[in-house]
């Protein structure tokens, strides 16, 4: 069946595939909802969108995203409220830095008011895979692809937007962590003048490497330092880090190296809010070797939207480990419940942050 509302052409799935779903037992971003939604832009212009049931699209093989990197996304979520209300967290936030990433890369511009058009729309009709309760969100997917044929290396003249959505659960069944993060001091993320601002997919790829060797030695994660002289510490894979020496939060500057994380700078917010101490400075790793030698670093955290808050239990720097101590009442489950409190509509939303 086909429909057409206002502006987005409707093509519904015959039949829902929800029942197949365990929601209890979901892998991050394995399981994609009924629909989809798929916007083109040819001629200099963005075409008219469709949503249809989720599924392989067809590309020709000389596209542009397979072989320039043209390709930049987003992540975000969606949470339903006791009331079965459904609100988003600073999506505008998402809208402009998907625009901010594309146009880096020399892509054109999404509309803001086909963005959440489009975004409402398919959250409606895939409303019920949005499930209610602690630590249950849907998990948000735009991106942008270079579609134009031919392997001149150029910008494509033509480009697909999607969102895709994927029904996610908490990281964290019970709320510590065994993270453990390698500080790096040989590989870097970006450079000066680089993409490491911008969420395009190649930024991804390139670490894979370098974490693999990460993880083979035991770590989960690579805490990245600035590519001139590892000697400040940016950001983490898909987090922005936040450190607590004594009763004060450090956290690294955004810069053309650094994505600037909506879950970062509200947490810079919230901790303000609830008296906590934050300094943005730039980082140094000797001073984070001194304080966990000294025993004033008492806790590490990634923060992101994937997992809100991600704990740290300890890292490694120039081969030496060094272990977090374990706190009852550690500042990352203050602010992980404040924020995940405001996203689910149980805590007053002073910033006007609920969509
Ligand atoms: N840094 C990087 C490199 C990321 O991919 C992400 C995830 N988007 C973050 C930080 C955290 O950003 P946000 O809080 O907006 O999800």
């Amino acid at each position: 069946m086909s429909t057409e509302t206002q502006n987005i052409i409707i093509q519904k799935i015959a039949k829902s595939k929800i029942s197949e779903v365990d929601f209890s037992n979901l892998a991050f971003g394995s399981v994609f909802t009924d629909h989809m939604y798929v916007c083109d832009f040819k001629d200099g212009e963005w075409q008219t969108p469709t949503i249809k049931p989720y599924g392989p699209i067809s590309i020709d093989p000389s596209a542009k995203v397979f072989h320039y990197g043209q390709a930049v996304f987003e992540g975000m979520k969606a949470y339903k409220a006791e009331d079965d209300s459904i609100w988003m967290f600073r999506p505008e936030e998402n809208q402009k830095r998907i625009n901010f990433s594309a146009n880096r890369l020399q892509m054109p511009s999404f509309p803001k008011e086909m963005f959440f058009d489009g975004l409402e729309t398919l959250l409606k009709l895939d409303r019920d895979w949005i499930q209610k309760g602690e630590g249950n969100s849907m998990y948000i997917r735009p991106f942008v692809i270079a579609t134009e044929s031919g392997v001149s290396a150029s910008p494509s003249k033509e480009y697909k937007f999607m969102f895709i959505l994927s029904p996610a659960q908490s990281y964290f069944k019970g709320g510590g962590s065994d993270v453990k993060v390698l500080f790096a001091d040989k590989y870097s993320r970006s450079a000066n003048g680089g993409v490491g601002a911008a969420k395009a997919a190649g930024n991804y790829a390139g670490q894979f490497y370098p974490t693999h060797l990460a993880q083979e030695q035991g770590y989960q994660q690579v805490v990245w330092t600035d590519a001139n002289t590892h000697e400040f510490l940016e950001e983490a894979g898909v987090m922005n880090v936040f450190f607590r020496v004594g009763d004060t939060l450090l956290t690294a500057p955004t810069s053309d190296r650094i994505l600037d994380g909506i879950t970062r700078k509200s947490i810079i917010q919230v901790a303000q809010d609830m008296g906590i101490s934050v300094e943005v400075r730039n980082v140094r790793v000797s001073e984070i070797v001194d304080a966990a030698k000294n025993g004033t670093l008492l806790e590490m955290f990634g923060a992101g939207t994937a997992a809100v808050i991600n704990p740290i239990a300890g890292f490694g720097c120039k081969g030496e480990d060094y272990t977090l101590p374990k706190l009852e009442n550690s500042y990352a489950m203050l602010l992980r419940k404040r924020i995940t409190d405001i996203q689910t509509n149980k805590a007053e939303d002073k910033h006007g942050w609920r969509y």
